[in-house]
């Protein structure tokens, strides 16, 4: 914490200066929650492929920025007008936001919201950032989470697939393709995606799953096919 302005913290994060450049670790300021939002500690980050592209520069060049979208971490503070959470609750931070009231996000069968839909400004709901370093350069989010953010650790890091990863293949085998009881079910490519289609296949009680990976090291997941 920064005691000379307690409202503003300062910690560290893997930044991306440029594109294509590796990430440096470098202490930035984060500004307090605005009335909606929650300032979070990160505790456990992950690494998901988009946030290879991003510091590529895919969707959009944006930088310096902070990557991460995966992550589990405790509330560290919350604005006025949060009524649901409270500082020390253990969340993940989800780039996809729920407004609870349009049709899609009533429908029970998609999270994909017609009011806040999966933008990539780089920047909060008010096209804001929340971080800057140097003294006020603006530092861009990644899908408005940037889970990056390192303070400390504790044994929650599995957790922090969830929140994208995991979550995507999971979904795969379990809503979208309604795989049958006792089917056989190919799983092409072992990672963390796979490994999520993999659990949701097992979970609708298929007969029998095959992992294929180019990857000769994914041979030690076998047992994850028992
Ligand atoms: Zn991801
Ligand atoms: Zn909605």
């Amino acid at each position: 914490m920064d005691s000379s302005n307690p409202k503003v913290i300062t910690c560290k994060a893997a930044v991306v200066w440029k594109e294509g450049e590796m990430i440096k670790i470098k202490e930035i300021q984060v500004d307090p929650p605005k009335s909606n939002e929650v300032r979070i500690k990160m505790l456990f980050a992950s690494l998901c492929h988009t946030d290879i592209l991003a510091s590529n520069g895919y969707p959009i060049p944006l930088f310096p920025r902070v990557l991460g979208h995966e992550g589990v971490g405790m509330i560290e503070s919350v604005g006025e007008n949060v009524t649901n959470l409270k500082e020390g609750d253990i969340v993940m931070p989800l780039y996809l936001r729920e407004c609870k009231e349009c049709p899609n996000c009533k429908s029970g069968k998609s999270n994909l919201c017609h009011k806040y839909q999966l933008t990539f400004p780089g920047l909060m709901l008010d096209d804001t950032s929340r971080m800057s370093i140097h003294g006020g350069q603006v530092l861009y989010h990644s899908f408005s989470c940037s889970t990056w953010l390192i303070l400390r650790r504790f044994s929650l890091q599995h957790a922090s697939l969830l929140c994208c990863g995991f979550t995507t293949g999971y979904g795969a085998t379990w809503r979208e393709v309604h795989v049958e009881k006792g089917s056989i079910v190919v799983v092409l490519g072992l990672g963390v995606v796979g490994l999520g289609a993999i659990e949701g296949a097992r979970s609708q009680g298929v007969s029998k799953i095959i992992g294929v990976d180019i990857n000769e090291s994914k041979r030690g997941k076998e047992n994850c096919l028992e």
